[in-house]
């Protein structure tokens, strides 16, 4: 595996969104979404295309405003803090890493460090090492995003994410756009990262990764949560007729 296996130090926080409701014009995207992730739990989001996954992402770390409906960090209301500030404490990884294709790997992870945590330059090199050596690519410090492959440029995004020190990591479909041989390695720092203890919502086609990784797992459909449990529950006794579907189909 690509990872050191060194304990990755956390300090997870509780997350709760409640009622979180968002539209885009007319077309209401999210209509009201409840879910409650304790401090270190993670929760996988399953559903179909278009059902407000990364949407609900989106507002959680507030690149969108939610319309209505609160987001609750460590026990205290979010919504009137400052987005940057939300944004440290809130890390979040994409489907398709997000790195500047200009700068080093190095750079890209000092980069937030110095603009938004406002460390010196040498301070934000050893912190962004040290995160390097947590995901195994202490060596492509110097490399250009795109002289690596997905996997290690997704290992870099985690690893970017990671060194803010966030209390809550947000994956968007962190190994969709990933060739299949190299999704394991990203599944298996995100599995570490659980191990560890931070607080993670994850959204996933991996159901593989939801059976085994997750505390509770939800399912979203036409912008609610229809249904959520342990991984256990949900995939074997699924109650919602729309949830059964789904599965009938991904499993
Ligand atoms: P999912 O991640 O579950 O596939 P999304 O949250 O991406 O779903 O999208 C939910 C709905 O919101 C879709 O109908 C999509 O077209 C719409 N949508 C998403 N982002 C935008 C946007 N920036 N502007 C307008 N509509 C959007
Ligand atoms: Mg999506």
């Amino acid at each position: 595996m690509p990872t050191t296996g060194e304990p990755v130090a956390v300090k997870a926080a509780s997350l709760e969104l409640a009622g979180i409701e968002l539209a885009f014009g007319t077309n209401k995207v999210l209509r009201g979404v409840d879910l409650a992730v304790p401090a270190g739990q993670t929760a996988c989001v399953i559903g179909p295309s278009g059902s407000g996954k990364s949407t609900l992402l989106r507002a959680t770390n507030r690149l969108l405003e939610p319309d209505a409906g609160d987001i609750v960090l460590g026990g205290s209301s979010v919504l009137k803090s400052n987005p940057d500030e939300l944004r440290r404490r809130i890390g979040m990884v994409f489907q398709h890493f997000n790195l500047f294709p200009h700068k080093t790997v190095l750079e890209n992870i000092t980069l937030p460090l110095r603009k938004i945590k406002k460390l010196g330059s040498d301070e934000a090199g050893v912190a962004a090492l040290r995160q390097l050596d947590l995901v195994g690519l202490r060596e492509k410090a110097s490399a250009r995003p795109g002289n690596l492959s997905g996997g290690q440029q997704q290992r870099v995004a985690i690893a970017r994410a990671l060194a803010m020190e966030p209390e809550v990591m947000l994956f968007d479909e962190a190994t969709s756009a990933l060739d299949p041989e190299l999704v394991k390695g990203v599944l298996a720092l995100m599995a570490d990262l659980a191990s560890a203890g931070m607080t993670m919502v994850v959204v996933t086609h991996e159901m593989g990764f939801a059976r085994q990784v997750a505390d509770q797992v939800a399912f979203m459909d036409r912008g609610v949560v229809v249904e959520s449990g342990p991984p256990e529950k949900l995939f074997t006794a699924a109650r919602s007729p729309r949830l059964q579907q789904f599965l009938s189909q991904v499993l």
